[in-house]
């Protein structure tokens, strides 16, 4: 196999894991020893305990006690404490929206949740999520509560079928039926049979054509021999896994080395290996039109078990015509009427005028992307705030100023999963700003301001001296209304805000200075009053104020996530609104530009004057770093005020 010079990723597959982390990672570091080292790690079939006493030890890498030591990905979102285990990564992936690259779960571990295309190190990897419950099929809710795929889910792959380029891998939890149609027997598995697996396994594999098949749930190894895909120049090698720590000493942990089809020749890709079979899916088909009155027959006496989608009756006569391909395709749903998923989730579409799905709203309008495709046909879904779509046909990618208090998630995506305790509204028409539950400090209305600090007010912020400033200059930056964060923040606001940043700095500069910007979010039961703090560092400085950071961070025990670079205020607030979200954080901006974000999950604690603590390390006056030890009197304060008023005249952006 000769590439473009890219060296193959080098990849490990598992079967079922059912929980039993610890015996995969072993057994993966023993790999890793002797053929390593790998890249990544993409587990089939069910990957949560198959006992309720195997949930403690799966807790253990999921809270990061035990390190997971490569990437890993996981298709099988069920099992005994999928639910519980999942519960977060089932808020995030709500609120992420409509995401191929999967949901993170923790350090090194992705739900590949739904179905979609991922790209990893160049492979294309097609993956249909969750496992086949007939009842659920078409109840989006009840699904997603069993760890079930969704009609949809299926219908979104399919809509990726149609890409010209070449899926390299596929994982389906389950097996496809019908696979050892044509296959030799000798290597079949003694309890496979024709009635194994289901068939939208086996209608996704004919309509993706992967060069490989990964699936787990039999519980046994099987590597079919290649088969040739019709309208297709490469072959699909089908491999099912067994369990993970099986007894029985079946493989259950594949390495594969391949190079992406979109960097190999045509000719590289098209090589036929001596033992190739025709398409097991295809032999099906043919035999099913020469067999297909007494199909129809024992249909009609089975309605029940031929269902969409279902498993068919057991083998009564050893013929393969009980996997009708032509059946299922007219029951889909018309493709008239369905949403384009690529033009949905990428906002484009590569087939144009080409395209069998809906790309508009019925009146012309596009279909605003990340749209949930219940809400653009029916109006409404019944996933409610547990949706990973938008529920708005608004355009996402607009840039309308928010209105003041109204709730971020609810503008971004049309729901809030706070519901009736999200203290913005959810609606756009009549929007009442937040109001502090107790006395603050920060509302500008309220008795409890210090006014003499304030230096400048404008239309919607204000700016006013620090108290117990760490130097002289150094200001915080406050929404007149009681906004707990920025990130909340109306566009208007953030505009304004920036306005005052950019005059702030400009003053500075004139001093010999740069500026150093940080905000600490923390929600408080009473609420919080957003607000971020300048610090001025001499030019001199400037260059080593991140790696002060970053060195801060780590002695405690952290490190920064950084924000996109070269954006603009409003992208670059959006951006930490997508990392942080519902959570606490820590954020600087820093004078190379860089903007560097720590999220605070759950309960993570962090020093209340870490950004302070930084600053005056790195300023060599450690001392200053304790608000408290630089507190001054109301007259001192009055004169600084006033004497950084007199400064700030020819750079005030109100006057
Ligand atoms: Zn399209
Ligand atoms: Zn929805
Ligand atoms: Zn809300
Ligand atoms: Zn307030």
């Amino acid at each position: 196999m000769s590439g473009s010079g890219s060296t193959a990723p080098r990849i490990l597959i598992a079967g079922d894991v059912c929980g039993r982390l610890a015996a995969l990672y072993k057994r993966v570091a023993s790999v890793n020893k002797s053929n390593g080292p790998f890249d990544a790690l993409l587990c089939v079939g069910q990957f949560f305990p198959s006992d309720p006493s195997g949930i403690e030890d799966m807790q253990k890498y999921i809270d990061g006690t035990e390190p997971i030591p490569l990437p890993t990905f996981f298709v099988g979102n069920y099992g005994e404490g999928a639910n519980l285990l999942l519960s977060a990564s089932k808020l995030k992936a709500a609120q992420a929206g409509l995401s191929m690259e999967g949901i993170p779960v923790c350090q090194n571990l992705t739900w590949l949740i739904g179905s979609g295309i991922l790209n990893l190190h160049g492979l294309r990897i097609a993956y249909l999520g969750a496992k086949y419950i007939p009842d659920l099929y078409q109840d989006a809710k009840g699904a997603a509560a069993a760890g079930a795929h969704h009609e949809d889910d299926v219908d979104a792959l399919r809509a990726f079928a149609d890409d010209k380029a070449v899926t390299d891998l596929f994982l389906s939890n389950e097996w496809p039926l019908g696979v050892t149609n044509g296959a030799d027997l000798v290597n079949v598995p003694p309890n496979v049979n024709a009635a194994t697996g289901t068939m939208i396994a086996a209608d996704l594999a004919t309509e993706l054509k992967p060069r490989y098949h990964f699936a787990g749930t039999e519980g046994v190894f099987y590597a079919r021999e290649p088969y040739l895909n019709p309208d297709a120049d490469h072959c699909t090698r089908f491999i099912g896994l067994a369990t993970v720590g099986n007894d029985k000493k079946q493989k259950f942990l594949h390495a594969l080395s391949p190079m992406p089809a979109s960097t190999m020749a045509l000719s590289d890709l098209a090589i036929r290996p001596p033992n190739l079979t025709v398409s097991p899916y295809e032999i099906a088909r043919i035999e099913s039109k020469s067999a297909g009155s007494r199909a129809t027959n024992l249909r009609n006496g089975l309605a029940k078990d031929t269902s969409r989608g279902g498993k068919h009756p057991v083998d009564v006569d050893g013929q393969y015509w009980r996997y009708d391909v032509g059946q299922t395709k007219r029951q889909r749903r018309d493709d008239g009427d369905r949403v384009c998923v690529e033009f949905v989730t990428r906002g484009t579409c590569s087939r144009e005028g080409n395209c069998r799905f809906k790309h508009d709203l019925g009146d012309g309008t596009p279909i605003p992307k990340g749209a949930c495709f219940e809400f653009v046909t029916k109006g409404s879904c019944e996933r409610g705030a547990d949706c990973r779509y938008r529920h708005s046909l608004e355009n996402p990618e607009r840039r309308e100023p928010l209105p003041a208090g109204v709730c971020f998630d609810f503008f971004k995506t049309g729901k809030c999963d706070r519901g009736a305790d999200c203290r913005f509204s959810h609606s756009l028409d009549n929007p009442a700003p937040p109001r502090p539950t107790g006395p603050c400090w920060f509302c500008l209305s309220s008795p409890e301001v210090s006014t003499h600090l304030v230096l400048s007010v404008g239309d919607h912020c204000y700016c006013a001296l620090a108290k117990g400033p760490v130097v002289q200059g150094h200001v915080l930056l406050l929404p007149i209304e009681h906004f707990p964060s920025t990130v909340s923040l109306a566009f208007d606001v953030l505009d304004e805000m920036q306005k005052y940043i950019d005059g702030l700095r400009e003053c500075h500069r004139s001093q010999g200075n740069a500026i150093v910007i940080f905000e600490r979010y923390i929600q408080l039961r009473a609420g919080t009053h957003a607000h971020i703090q300048i610090i001025p560092i001499p030019e001199a400085e400037a260059q080593s104020a991140r790696g002060a950071f970053e060195t801060a961070a780590m002695q405690a025990g952290f490190e920064f996530q950084s924000l996109p670079s070269g954006k603009s205020h409003r992208q670059a607030r959006e951006a930490l609104w997508e990392l942080v979200q519902n959570r606490n954080y820590f954020y600087v901006e820093l004078p190379d530009q860089a903007r560097l974000v720590h999220p605070l999950d759950g309960g993570a604690k962090m020093s209340m004057q870490f950004g302070r603590e930084v600053v005056a390390t790195l300023l060599n006056k450690p001392e200053r770093g304790d608000w408290k030890a630089c507190v001054m009197s109301k007259d001192e304060e009055t004169n600084m005020a006033e004497e950084f008023k007199q400064l700030f005249t020819n750079f005030d952006p109100m006057l």
